[in-house]
């Protein structure tokens, strides 16, 4: 039975210790008041790793053998992941081109812990949490994750980039609210910072509020929102076959699920890629620090 620490970086840190794909004791948490929003977002990375190896120094378990009871250690960030090094980090640009791996490890060897570090998406953590949660290690899991990106995990890991976040969804040229600059993507329609780019009177919550009141350009939009990640789940389909998809993250109180399949019928018509599923999983910060733990295990087992 493995022993692993997940640490997941997004708005905020949260590392867990994990055995046996469970979640042990406390997550711990930086910043520690939840209302201290943007606190990663300033902070240069020598700083952040530091905070990553305090919390994985206070997670250890305890023990006599020279080894330090622990397998692995996973850590997720929003951004493209490849061999350790952060390849692109649009929603926390001060990673970009960061050697985190190497950074945590020469500091965690200092402090005399030698555990493997293995670094990951952060949506593909959600998806390893998701899969390790619910027997599905087998098996291949997608999740989108709405919150101020719009992430796409997988698991099992495979190479290549998966930024379904950046699916191109519309044709127009003023698409133009993703966070990575490009024009037409599902993060354009469907992140957090996109829709306040593109309503600039009006908060999220209010567009989905005035749009189930009546308001025409926010039901408009709401539509929008939904067919445009109907469309990122059907090139998914189209392309990887069909199969479980979960959505999750922040913003999932916005999403109305049976919309969703509505739209997904309507764009998915061979009936061979007819057996997929989407389910919606409130968001919780536990499932991505399985995911991260469980995935760095799993890496050591290769
Ligand atoms: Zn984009």
């Amino acid at each position: 039975m493995g022993r692993s620490i997940g640490v997941v970086m997004t708005n905020d840190i949260t590392a867990g210790l994990i055995e046996d794909h469970r979640l042990i004791g406390k997550l711990r948490r930086y910043p520690e008041d939840p209302d201290e929003l943007h606190g990663l977002v300033d902070l240069p990375t020598d700083p952040l790793v530091e905070v990553i190896c305090d919390h994985i120094m206070a997670l250890k378990p305890e023990g006599h053998a020279e080894a330090d009871n622990l397998d692995a250690i996973g850590i997720a960030l929003p951004g493209i992941v490849r061999a350790g090094v952060v390849e692109d980090s649009p929603n926390l640009g001060q990673l970009k081109g960061a050697r985190i791996s190497q950074k945590v490890e020469a500091v965690l060897h200092a402090r005399g812990i030698r555990a493997p570090i293995s670094l990951f998406n952060d949506a593909d953590a959600s998806a390893a949490g998701l899969a390790a949660t619910r027997n599905q290690l087998d098996k291949v899991v997608r999740v989108w994750t709405l919150g101020n990106g719009i992430g796409f995990g997988r698991y099992p890991d495979a190479p290549g980039p998966f930024e379904g976040g950046h699916t191109v969804v519309s044709l127009d040229s003023k698409e133009t609210f993703c966070g990575c600059g490009g024009v037409g993507h599902l993060e354009g329609i469907m992140g957090h910072r996109a829709m306040r780019l593109r309503f600039m009177d009006m908060e999220p919550e209010e567009i989905f509020a005035n749009g189930k009141a009546g308001d025409q350009r926010c039901a408009d939009f709401v539509k929008r929102w939904h067919r445009a990640l109907a469309a990122g789940t059907a090139t998914s389909i189209h392309l990887e076959g069909p199969g479980r998809f979960y959505i999750t993250g922040l913003n999932i109180g916005f999403l109305d699920l049976a919309l969703l399949n509505q739209y997904l019928w309507d764009m998915v018509k061979m009936s061979p890629l007819q057996s997929y599923s989407v389910e919606s999983i409130p968001e919780t910060p536990e499932i991505a620090v399985i995911g991260a733990g469980t995935a760095a295990e799993l890496d050591q087992k290769r």
